[in-house]
């Protein structure tokens, strides 16, 4: 595998898995690049329509292709928002009105445990049988004031009681260590070098 398609048109996404594979030898693409249109995401799990997505983009370009899917999930809404992380409050999608409505359903709750996952498929083909599948998982907790100013979507209300911050108040370096997305790159970097160990 020397190409791969990248599901996604987000530049700082790019950057990061373009950076964890070149020392494989791999070179990335944005699917922007071969006009592949965005792919449904019917399913209710982010297994599934990180799938979908690869595999869209798969078909469409003719090369492995690479998708992710993530979002917050809230232990006492039974892991809502979830898949509908990025459209909580409706259309249009606004991470204002996102973390407002979770604010505001979280308020009289006292467990605000929460955690950021991401998962990440890797298709060869698009009826690949056999996807490479990696994930992972940020715990922290839902605060009801935002702090910081970094990052995105839910960052200022999700807080690291470790660290006594938000990921809004982590550089952009740091966060990109320890984050759901770098677990489940780090993960798939490995599976992939392992499946070329073993061939
Ligand atoms: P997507 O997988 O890029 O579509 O992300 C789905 C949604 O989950 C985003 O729109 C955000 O609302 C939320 N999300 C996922 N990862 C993060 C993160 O690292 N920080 C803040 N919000 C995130």
């Amino acid at each position: 595998m020397q190409k791969l398609v990248i599901a996604s048109n987000n530049p700082g996404k790019l950057r990061e898995i373009g950076h964890l594979l070149e020392p494989l030898g791999i070179k990335v693409l944005p699917q922007s690049a071969f006009n592949v249109t965005e792919a449904d995401e019917p399913h209710c799990t982010f297994v599934e329509n990180a799938l979908a997505k690869a595999r869209h983009a798969s078909r469409c370009t003719g090369l492995p292709a690479l998708a992710d899917d993530s979002g917050i999930c809230a232990d006492a809404l039974h892991g809502e928002p979830g898949i509908h992380s990025a459209r909580y409050a409706g259309e249009p999608r606004s991470d204002e009105r996102n973390n407002q409505k979770l604010v505001e359903v979280l308020t009289n709750q006292s467990n605000r445990n929460a955690h950021y996952y991401c998962v990440i498929v890797l298709v060869r083909h698009a009826d690949d049988p056999q996807p490479i599948i990696a994930d992972g998982a940020w715990h922290g907790e839902i605060i009801l004031q935002p702090r910081g100013s970094d990052g995105f979507g839910y960052d200022p209300y999700f807080y690291l009681p470790q660290l006594g911050k938000t990921s809004a108040e982590l550089p952009l370096k740091q966060k990109n260590q320890i984050s759901h997305r770098s677990k489940a790159l780090t993960r798939l970097v490995e599976m992939i070098m392992q499946e070329a160990a073993a061939e």
